[in-house]
């Protein structure tokens, strides 16, 4: 190493080569002689020197001319000290520095100040540049006189060039800045002044940088914000956290107001000091408003999509509701209606639980008809009285349907119920009206929870609509069917009991007719004094049994003929009949009855044209009985007649009046039934059995004619038979007038 060698050479050769010697050292040990502490002290410096190698440090002689050289100096230049040693110091310096004369004015100045300090650009023997830092120290000896320069030179080119990259960087990230057009990036002192100002800046808030520079940053913030000390809170929170974002809205120079995204942060120093905010602002208001239109874009869609989907759901809708309409249409009876609702209606609605329910006939109670889904419904819930707290009988008060999208909610309002309907989250009862009348309930309940929508709400309703009137049409029809079958049983009953009636008036009859058959004939043997001599008296108690025989035996015969009639079993034996011939032959019998009571009878004959189409017995009994009855009913000396009222095209009136006793308006009909007879008390002396109008009715009737009367109290009365005229008898003119 050369160092080493020229080491070892200027310890050999101290004196013979004096350009070798260190000069202070060598002039201290020059003072001091060798061997002194100067001596020792001299040479450690030397050593020092000399090993050093991150300076170059070497002496100068007054003149300039290099005396020593060490090994930074060597390294640092490019020189061994063989070269270098006796060469002026200016072979260091670039040549415009040399025509300045640079390096001479640098010695000048340290032998003036005792020393000089630069920096600035070197050449090393290569030819290369490097960048010094330079120490030049004048030295003198004890006398003051200057013996040349010690110079101590450092290479900071590396760091030369670090600083110079550092400057260039800064210089174009502040370039960068200025230049930045879409963001405002400035920055604020720690009180929130405005320190810098970029393009991006003015662009956006549109001051200029001597307008804005060292005003307050909440210029920019409209007055809202400012109220609240939002910027305040935003340097606050910077501060604390390092950095703020936020969005909104702020405001230009000239008042309008632009949507900002903000960054701020927190700047401090090595030391952890804070000197200020850099602030970035980007103008959004773009943005947001795309941002906006897209979002109204999409809720546009979102709108229109929900509008098809519920336009679908709902023509879905109508159709399902068509089905259950036609499937309720075809239920006839509530069984039905029941089973429609809990599977078609539930699964539509997706109903887990409910129940059908309707006013009774009293309209004070409610009655569950029926129900689905339910866990446990208690049996005291299948009867509701109309006061107790119930969902149903509220809808029921106001005609309006009820909707609890949460358990919570309903409980509230109806606590009663709370545990029965505890496994459902959501209700909604629905009132059942039909032509104008509520007459029912339906409740819905479901495991979810949620209200349903308008919509399917409105779909509920109809459907609950056409429930109600269903449920009508079957209360109405299962009500008629009911009456229905108890008619048909009430009258089976009647039949049974008439017919019963019937065989036993027939059997009774029978059974009566033989003994008094008996009681007539031996009557009349003894009259006929066959048994012996008959006495006058003994003559009129015999006759006097005969005659109540006789009566007997007629009302048996009446109740005979009535069972008969009544069982159907009467035959008739239909013919033409001219009426006059049948008035020949009744007035022959009771105008004896008549003249006894004194009673004035007047017949009118019809005409011999005057036939009708009947039972010529049949007919005679029923004028019979009329005219007795009138006889029967008629004080002596009142009048009675017998005659042909009308002779009509297709029927025959013929009218038997009297002047009797009359009968009472209320009692006009009641004396065609069986054994009514009015005014009769058990005292009555009147005779009869009360069946004699109600056979002459149904004889009557049974030929096509009719019975019927019109009377007054205490006046008289006059029933009218009305028979059928023959057909194929001969038309007669008109014989009302006719005696
Ligand atoms: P009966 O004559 O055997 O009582 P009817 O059936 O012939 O039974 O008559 C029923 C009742 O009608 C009579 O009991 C009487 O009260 C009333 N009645 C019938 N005909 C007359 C009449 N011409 N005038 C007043 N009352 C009459």
């Amino acid at each position: 190493m050369p160092n080493r060698r020229r080491n070892e050479t200027s310890s050999t050769g101290d004196e013979s080569n004096p350009s070798e010697r260190p000069f202070n050292l060598s002039a201290a040990s020059r003072e001091q002689g060798p061997g002194g502490i100067a001596h020792e002290t001299g040479e450690l410096h030397r050593l020092l020197v000399e090993s050093v190698q991150d300076y170059a440090i070497f002496a100068l002689d007054p003149q300039g001319y290099i005396l020593s050289w060490n090994p930074g100096a060597e390294r640092f230049k490019g020189y061994t000290g063989d070269e270098i040693i006796g060469k002026h110091f200016s072979i260091f310096y670039p040549q415009e520095r040399i025509a300045t004369g640079f390096p001479e004015f640098e010695l000048r100045e340290a032998a003036r100040a005792g020393r000089f300090e630069d920096e600035g650009w070197r050449i090393r023997k290569d030819g290369t540049r490097f960048w010094a830092s330079v120490v030049i120290t004048a030295l003198r000896d004890s006398t003051g006189t200057l013996v040349g320069y010690a110079k101590v030179t450092r290479d900071l080119t590396e760091r030369r060039a670090a600083e110079e990259a550092l400057r260039l960087s800064e210089e174009r990230f502040r370039l960068l800045v200025q230049g930045v057009r879409d963001y405002a990036i400035f920055m604020l002192d720690p009180t929130g002044h405005v320190a810098t100002w970029n393009e991006g800046a003015q662009r956006i808030k549109q001051y200029t940088a001597d307008e804005i520079i060292g005003k307050h940053f909440s210029i920019f913030y409209p007055p809202e914000p400012i109220a609240e000390k939002f910027p305040q809170y935003e340097l606050k929170e910077a501060e604390r956290t390092g950095h703020f974002e936020d969005e909104g809205w702020r405001i230009r120079k000239d008042g309008s107001r632009f949507w900002a995204n903000v960054v701020i942060t927190a700047l401090r120093d090595s030391d952890g000091h804070l000197i200020g905010f850099s602030k970035v602002t980007r103008d959004l208001t773009e943005r947001k408003a795309a941002e906006e239109r897209a979002i109204e874009d999409a809720r546009r869609v979102a709108a229109e999509e929900a509008a098809r989907v519920a336009a679908d759901a709902s023509r879905g809708r109508v159709e399902q509701l068509q089905q259950l309409t036609a499937l309720l249409a075809t239920a006839h009876t509530i069984a039905e209606i029941t089973k429609i609702v809990f599977t078609e209606g539930f699964r539509t609605f997706g109903i887990d639980a409910g129940a059908l329910a309707a006013l009774d006939a009293s309209r004070e109670f409610v009655q569950l008809i029926g129900d689905a889904g339910y866990e446990h419904l208690p049996g005291r819930y299948r009867r509701i009285n109309r006061g107790e707290q119930m969902p149903i009988n509220t809808v029921l008060e106001t005609g309006q349907a009820l909707v609890f999208g949460s358990r919570a909610e309903r409980d509230a309002r109806y606590p009663a119920i709370s545990e029965v309907l505890a496994p459902y989250e959501s209700t909604v009862v629905i009132p059942l009206g039909s032509r104008g009348r509520l007459i029912g309930a339906l409740a819905m309940h479901r495991r979810e929870a949620g209200a349903p929508s308008e919509d399917t709400l409105a779909f509920m309703q109809s459907f609950a609509q056409q429930c109600g009137q269903a449920l009508e049409r079957a209360q109405l029809y299962e009500a008629e069917q009911s009456a229905r079958r108890d008619a048909e049983e009430a009258r089976a009953r009647a039949d049974e009991a008439n017919r019963a009636k019937s065989e036993f008036l027939a059997a009774m009859s029978h059974e009566l007719r033989t003994p008094l058959n008996a009681i007539g004939g031996y009557a009349e043997l003894i009259d006929l004094g066959v048994r012996g001599p008959v006495t006058p008296d003994q003559h009129e108690d015999l006759r006097r049994i005969q005659r109540s025989q006789q009566h007997l035996l007629g009302i048996i015969n009446d109740l005979l003929n009535f069972s008969r009639i009544d069982a159907g079993q009467i035959d008739y034996d239909f013919a033409d009949v001219t009426l006059d011939e049948i008035f020949d032959a009744v007035v022959q019998m009771i105008a004896p009855q008549a003249a006894a009571k004194s009673i004035q009878f007047e017949s009118r004959a019809c005409g011999p044209g005057v036939v009708v189409f009947a039972d010529r017995a049949k007919t005679e009994q029923i004028l019979l009985n009329l005219l007795s009855n009138a006889v029967k009913f008629t004080a002596s000396g009142g009048r009675m007649t017998l005659r042909c009222a009308r002779v009509g095209e297709r029927d025959v009136t013929i009218e038997v009046a009297d002047s009797g006793s009359g009968i009472a308006p209320d009692q006009l009909e009641r004396i065609f039934e069986p054994f009514v007879q009015v005014g009769r008390s058990l005292t009555s002396t009147r005779e009869g059995a009360g069946l004699g109008l109600a056979i002459s009715r149904e004889l009557a009737r049974a030929m096509g004619g009719e019975i019927s009367v019109t009377s007054t109290l205490g006046v008289g009365s006059t029933f009218t038979l009305k028979l059928p005229r023959s057909i194929s008898g001969a038309k007669a003119p008109s014989p009302a007038g006719g005696a």
